[in-house]
């Protein structure tokens, strides 16, 4: 599988982005970005410091990209964090959305979805029709997250997107090397979510291609 949201230990995470590329090999993933949580007290210095080591990444074992998780800010500044993580070398720009782990301010989901530069909303918590369809309008994929807490609206989110026909990405919002899973756990998951085995096959498959491209990146990863 492909993992667009995990966190090192530039923010609350346990790994070194080497170390998180080592342990998604043996697990047999091919890819993941690395998309630390931000606010503007430190957005410009983990990319600073992310997009340092750019280069070193051919010599991985799986492809990695380098991004943010906007991370429980007002939602009338989330446009603005965007163009500073896109203006410092974001290759993908995930909002961390309502979930019901967390006390994120009421109205995260709709800035998130409203700008068509955010990749993914992630855990949208208890999404609603109208987002959904402004995500499916902008191209922002909406996250099924294999994480604890996150995870209670997994079976919301997937009817919701199922109803308006939206792209669904699974992730694992990975802090430890214990949350990382391989593609057998996330598709169990995905099924769990409520999804059929086809679409189960389709989301761990397809999507991730499908966001590559729009990242910009060839699609025909490892
Ligand atoms: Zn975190
Ligand atoms: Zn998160």
């Amino acid at each position: 599988m492909f993992d667009f949201h995990i966190h090192s230990i530039l923010s609350d995470g346990e790994l070194l982005p080497v170390e998180i590329a080592r342990r998604m090999h043996v697990l047999g993933n091919t890819g993941c970005a690395i998309t630390d949580h931000v606010d503007f007290s430190n957005i410009k210095e983990i990319l600073t410091k992310l997009s340092e080591w750019k280069e070193e990444r051919s010599s991985l074992e799986v492809e990695m990209l380098i991004g943010v998780e906007i991370t429980h800010a007002p939602p009338e500044k989330i446009d603005r964090m965007v163009s500073i993580a896109r203006n410092n070398g974001a290759e993908i720009i995930i909002v961390h959305g309502e979930t019901l782990a967390e006390p994120v301010e009421l109205g995260t989901n709709l800035a998130g979805v409203r700008n068509p530069e955010v990749d993914i909303l992630a855990h949208p918590g208890l999404l609603t029709l109208e987002e959904a369809e402004i995500a499916k309008e902008n191209g922002v994929f909406l996250e099924i997250s294999t994480r604890k807490g996150h995870c209670l609206a997994n079976g919301h989110v997937a009817s919701v997107s199922k109803e308006v026909g939206c792209d669904v990405i699974l992730n694992t919002d990975s802090h430890s090397p214990e949350d990382l899973v391989d593609s057998q756990t996330a598709f169990r998951i995905l099924r769990g979510s409520g999804f059929g085995e086809r679409e189960a096959k389709y989301i761990l498959e397809e999507t991730p291609s499908k966001l590559l491209r729009k990242l910009g990146f060839s699609p025909n990863h490892k």
